[in-house]
């Protein structure tokens, strides 16, 4: 089995442990720099708050986790690197874009001219230079690229991104892990990355517990590709109970060796951050980086969810995804 390039390095498949196989260590929205009543960067502060919404996580023994954070969502491996080493976790990190939306895309759109016709040699030739030698100046190969598309469409520019992604996994075997909004376009997202030729156990397709539908999820599975339950604890999308059932029920169906979970939380952010309603944060009490090992993960046994089920999704199904 390959081994699995994390932000410190090369590890063993077997060494992995069990993985959040979503989160966000430290992501911030695009344009908090623009904001002049902002805090300047400040790195060893974020790496104390990241530390901090990690610490919980140690007890449970979790032993890695895949930050899915793009780089227009400024990803910075440097923190990544401090906190891994200080926890003492794997991290492993991704290259790849966010949404059309929601990304950076200005200067991009610029440089082809405003057509796609270039971007997606444009998108796979910054993938393969951060693959082969690396992001930026820091020697850190990030092990999956992150891909994300909108709500109910895949713009031009996000199948670009796709595309690009196909082309750069199946020159290196590099898994792909997706995003989609609200429980939409996953057997699209599937469809096409398979179709480009990529080996469906490379990919893993995100945020599938925001659609209840088993029918949505058997249109995902049937392609052969993964998929990540990996939204606990945002439960202003769909509450937890119903991401339950529908988990249970795949499960139930012969699906363990397909399902990975995680929570999609963010350890920090730059800027002010967002006001949140109070209703809003009722919905989002157990959001953090600890409520699968702590309350899931019990609520799925209490249900009938066998240990060696759990183990299946926490520990072998993300080391198959990154290194089979
Ligand atoms: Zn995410």
């Amino acid at each position: 089995m390959k081994k699995i390039n994390t932000v410190l390095g090369l590890i063993a498949p077997e060494d992995l442990g069990s993985t959040l196989v979503h989160e966000h260590i430290v992501a911030s929205q695009p344009g908090w720099e623009c904001d002049p009543l902002s805090r300047p960067y400040d790195r060893g502060k974020m790496v104390q708050r990241c530390l901090r919404a990690l610490s919980p996580v140690k007890p449970y023994g979790l032993g890695a986790i895949i930050d899915a954070t793009p780089v227009d969502l400024y990803r910075d491996v440097e923190i990544l690197k401090e906190v891994s080493e200080q926890l003492q976790i794997h991290i492993i990190c991704s290259t790849g874009r966010y949404t059309e939306k929601r990304g950076k895309w200005d200067y991009l759109k610029a440089r082809s001219g405003n057509g796609v016709g270039d971007m997606v040699s444009e998108l796979y030739d910054g993938f393969m230079q951060e693959i082969t030698r690396g992001i930026g100046d820091s020697a850190v190969k990030p092990g999956v690229i992150k891909v994300a598309t909108g709500l109910n469409c895949i713009s031009s520019i996000e199948e670009a991104v796709l595309r690009a992604a196909a082309r750069a996994s199946k020159e290196t075997g590099i898994p792909i892990i997706t995003h989609t909004e609200d429980g939409t376009m996953g057997p699209e997202q599937a469809a096409l990355l398979v179709g480009e030729g990529v080996d469906p156990k490379r990919i893993m397709i995100g945020h599938m517990c925001g659609n209840p539908s088993l029918k949505y999820q058997m249109d995902v599975l049937s392609q052969g590709v993964n998929i990540a339950f990996d939204r606990f604890g945002l439960e202003m999308f769909l509450p937890d109970k119903i991401r339950i059932a529908t988990l249970i029920g795949l499960l139930g169906s012969g699906y363990e060796d397909r399902v990975m979970l995680s929570h999609d939380f963010i350890g920090c952010s730059s800027g002010r951050g967002g006001v949140m309603p109070e209703e809003g944060r009722r919905l989002t009490a157990n959001w953090s980086f600890v409520h699968v090992l702590r309350d899931i993960i019990p609520a799925l046994k209490t249900a009938g969810i066998t240990d060696a089920q759990v183990r299946t999704m926490m520990v072998d199904n993300p080391r198959r995804l990154l290194s089979d």
